[in-house]
């Protein structure tokens, strides 16, 4: 009741939310005071979450935050959720993202932009905008994102919460819609590192409806949260910290250097060499995914169906081009271009070596430390607006965040400051393989 009243209060002007049924929200929190008087009950039992609009839902409207899905309503529910509600936890309602997790402002969502909750005019990131923004502003206290190439990150750093993109594979991807299926994962984002521990036990599983869902034990993602940070090295890519880093993110990242080192960590210098095209090889990658996952909105059996058309033909270019908005379609040009014959080689195969190159900088530098402390993005959030101004500026303000998803690595954004306009500053903390627990521990113990 609590978060629905702030929620019916707030999001009018903020636009976190794009689908609320208060009735049965308010039916799961009675089922979860139920399993809680009878003593049963998970320690999440009726802890309210907000969920990206990328996740199904049986009998909710799942609609990626698309004109080709808004009238779609899911027949079953993501391995993710159906996880969370199993454990009691509450439904608050549907959060707004760029159309099918396409942008890094959240302006690409049918529904309209939603706002940072610390300053109206800037963008509140994306594509996770509106969960970010919701937990944010109060108006749930955890929410689920996706991470293809920083969407949980970068929102979680332009508002100033936690946020964590686990080890591509740990959280199922049965039933979230797919954007760039070997880079896609979801993760927890909250108030704390703590929280994100919580969560991220919660949501992780071993799923047989994922072919690329990791058969791995049940980890307790807390087990480090107060583990000593003496003697942890913690490397500072070189690349990293130059040209083009705002001066207010890099006296974030200094201050979060001191705390290190006052916790007795040790900083040392590395180096990722291929950052610079890590850009190019993740648009090219990801968009030749898109092209081939959104083929499948064709007009036939679900989503947008154009009301006038000749042929067959045209009943699919008519569909998509009325369901599809332009950051979408410009996607579905650049993929198809890069992996249509002739281009293939010079293009996406070059891509897919590129991609083992940026995997290999990190295996050597984690070589030489423990976990890599990075920036999220170059700057604090945007003014709305200035990402559908200039698409590829927009591409480019990613490269410090898809370098992790072209390795599959994990990797938590934490708050580090502010702004002298008030903006919220994250910074990025990225772990080998599985150190998920170890990243969560680093970022409870400095925050
Ligand atoms: N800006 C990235 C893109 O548009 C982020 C995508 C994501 O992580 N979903 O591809």
């Amino acid at each position: 009741q609590e978060y629905l009243s702030a929620i019916n209060a707030a999001n009018p002007a903020l636009n976190a939310y794009v689908r609320l049924d208060p009735e049965a929200t308010l039916a799961q929190a009675r089922a979860a005071d139920q399993r809680i008087a009878q003593g049963d009950a998970h320690p999440l039992a009726g802890v309210p979450f907000a969920l990206k609009d990328i996740f199904c839902q049986q009998g909710w409207h799942s609609s990626c935050c698309s004109k080709t899905l808004d009238n779609f309503v899911a027949p079953y529910t993501a391995t993710v959720v159906q996880n969370l509600l199993d454990c009691g936890m509450v439904a608050l309602g549907r959060t707004n993202m760029d159309e099918f997790a396409m942008g890094s402002a959240n302006e690409t969502s049918f529904y309209g932009a939603c706002k940072n909750p610390w300053h109206p005019q800037h963008t509140p990131g994306g594509s996770s905008g509106g969960s970010a923004a919701a937990v944010a502003a109060r108006l749930a206290p955890a929410a689920l994102g996706s991470d293809t190439g920083g969407s949980i990150r970068q929102p979680a750093s332009h508002c100033g919460i936690t946020g964590l993109k686990p080890t591509y594979g740990t959280v199922s991807r049965y039933g979230m819609v797919a954007y760039a299926s070997s880079f896609d994962q979801a993760g927890p984002m909250a108030q704390t590192a703590e929280d994100c521990a919580l969560l991220l036990n919660a949501m992780a599983s071993s799923d047989p409806l994922d072919s690329t869902s990791l058969e791995r034990g049940k980890e307790d993602y807390t087990r480090d949260l107060n583990r000593p940070l003496k003697g942890l090295k913690v490397g500072l890519p070189k690349e990293y910290f130059g040209e083009g880093l705002d001066a207010q993110v890099a006296s974030a990242l200094q201050n979060v250097i001191n705390l290190l080192h006052q916790a007795g960590a040790q900083t040392i210098d590395v180096s990722l060499p291929q950052t610079e095209l890590s850009i190019p090889a993740y648009y090219v990658l990801a968009s030749a995914e898109a092209s081939t996952n959104l083929s499948r909105y064709d007009g036939v059996r679900y989503g947008h169906r154009a009301a006038r058309f000749a042929d067959l033909e045209e009943m699919y270019s008519h569909s998509r081009a009325e369901g599809f908005g332009s950051e979408v379609k410009r996607r579905i040009m650049i993929g198809t271009y890069v992996l249509s014959h002739g281009y293939y080689d010079a293009y996406y195969v070059k891509a897919q070596k590129l991609r083992r190159m940026v995997a290999d900088d990190f295996r050597n530098a984690f070589a030489q430390c423990d976990v890599i402390l990075a920036p999220n993005a170059p700057t604090a959030a945007p003014l709305l607006g200035s990402s559908s101004d200039n698409p590829v500026q927009a591409y480019l303000s990613d490269i410090y965040t898809v370098s992790v998803n072209l390795a599959g690595l994990p990797a938590l954004s934490l708050p580090a400051g502010q702004t002298n306009a008030g903006l919220p500053v994250g910074v990025q903390l990225v772990g080998t393989h599985f150190a998920e627990a170890a990243l969560l521990g680093i970022a409870h113990q400095i925050q």
